[in-house]
């Protein structure tokens, strides 16, 4: 008898501390988190509210949006039992708020037994800026004067402070760089492969994310490229292409190896041309005239439409984007003017390859060199030897590959060797960007 007692004050105990251990087991609320949960947004924002509860599963959230004193319900959902995480969008479009400060409170609870089987609940506060406007740009500099395939110049000034802004042109995007005086200076391409009926636009995005597009006058000079014919003999593509084939696995012979990098090789070449884009300084970082390579001859210029032949067949078309110049072997090359060098190094089609930066998203090209005489990081001084040309890459015999690029684009350099141009259209604008408004 006294056995079954004690078995008895045993289970009773065991019941206790098993059921206490279930009532405490939870004690947390769920975890509430606002993408994004602080700055300002738009009532376009996406505004993603995230609940989490390890332990228990989930009851109900409740969302209000609180500004000057008046409180607006934007969410009361209730969740089945089982659910331990949720993914919810808060929709501010259709609420009646001003611009201005608003506060989001979020209140979830959960289903545990705590608290006498009502759960635990918690409760989130964020504070947020409400901005519908977008910003205005307004451009300050007058008269440009576009080449089709060539750059221009824009001086502009925002309304309030931007996460980005640029010139807009089809696919391509331009970014301007603030001023210490608070203006924008944008040096921007009209591509050679973009739309002639193209409008390019001064766009800029404020941290709410909204959108503001600026015109601004211009004139385009239409041109017509030249084409070119070249022929692909069996001599070139032995002696060129196995540096290739292993970039090409599956192309069966050097004739396939040549299409593959014409095509691909070129197009992966664009891609890192971009991505060196962004390595560029805030200023320009010269102010003497663009050198041409001495003593060369201009074998090839930009825009060419170069129509490949094998065996009397038109095999492939091709845009050049640079400008050939062809004197010795190994000639030594000269940097076009002062800046940084951000690229030194192979890069397919073009070989060995050097890129030095001028400011402003504003970079010259050295391609097919033989050598190279400088590393990334250098600062060059404007006709100081970089290198010498040769053949690395996609050429037929010794030259240097001249390019000028705006932004990861290929512009002519033609405009760049003119100091008549670069003074109407580019340098006489700094002073308008420096200005305090
Ligand atoms: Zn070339």
């Amino acid at each position: 008898m006294k056995k079954i007692k004690s078995l008895f004050i045993l289970l009773i105990i065991t019941a206790l501390a098993g059921g206490s251990y279930y009532y405490f087991s939870d004690t947390q609320g769920p975890q509430i988190k606002l993408t994004p949960s602080s700055g300002s947004i738009s009532k376009k924002t996406n505004l993603g509210l995230t609940l989490n509860d390890e332990l228990s599963s989930l009851a109900n959230i409740s969302v209000t949006v609180e500004q000057n004193g008046k409180l607006l319900q934007v969410l009361d959902t209730t969740y089945n039992e089982g659910i331990r995480s949720a993914s919810e969008n808060i929709d501010l479009s259709t609420l009646l708020l001003r611009d201005g400060n608003i506060k989001i409170t979020a209140t979830s609870t959960d289903r545990s037994v705590y608290h006498f089987g009502k759960g635990n609940t918690a409760t989130a506060t964020f504070n947020l800026i409400l901005d519908s406007r977008p910003p205005t740009i307004s451009a300050l500099s007058n008269a440009h004067n576009l080449n089709f395939g060539g750059a221009g110049m824009i001086v502009y000034s925002i309304s309030e402070s931007v996460t980005k802004s640029g010139i807009q042109l089809g696919d391509h995007f331009f970014p301007g760089h603030k001023q210490p005086s608070g203006n924008y200076l944008c040096l921007f391409a009209f591509p050679y492969d973009t739309d002639s009926e193209a409008v390019p636009r001064l766009v800029a995005y404020d941290e709410a994310g909204n959108k503001g597009i600026g015109g601004f006058y211009y004139h385009l000079n239409k041109r017509k490229f030249k084409t070119d014919k070249i022929k692909i003999s069996d001599g070139f593509l032995n002696i060129k292409m196995p540096q290739f084939q292993d970039q090409f696995p599956t192309a069966q012979t050097p004739l396939e190896v040549f299409l593959s990098v014409n095509k691909h090789l070129r197009t992966q070449n664009r891609a890192w041309l971009s991505s060196v884009a962004s390595k560029t300084a805030n200023t320009f970082t010269w102010n003497k005239s663009f050198l041409r390579q001495p003593n060369a001859a201009t074998r090839a210029t930009f825009g060419d439409l170069r129509h490949y032949i094998y065996n009397g067949k038109e095999i492939d078309q091709q845009t050049h984007l640079g400008i050939d110049l062809a004197s010795t072997a190994c000639a030594r090359v000269p940097a076009s003017n002062s800046g940084n060098v951000v690229y030194a190094d192979f890069m397919g089609i073009y070989g060995q390859c050097i890129i030095i930066d001028h400011g402003l998203g504003l970079q010259t090209l050295y391609a097919h060199l033989s050598s190279m005489d400088v590393a990334v990081g250098d600062n060059i001084d404007r006709g100081q030897i970089i290198g010498r040309t040769g053949s690395t890459g996609l050429a037929g015999g010794d030259h240097l590959h001249f390019g000028v690029i705006i932004s990861g684009v290929p512009v002519n350099p033609i405009e760049w060797w003119d100091k008549n141009w670069v003074k109407n259209n580019i340098t006489s604008k700094l002073q308008l960007g420096n200005l305090h408004q």
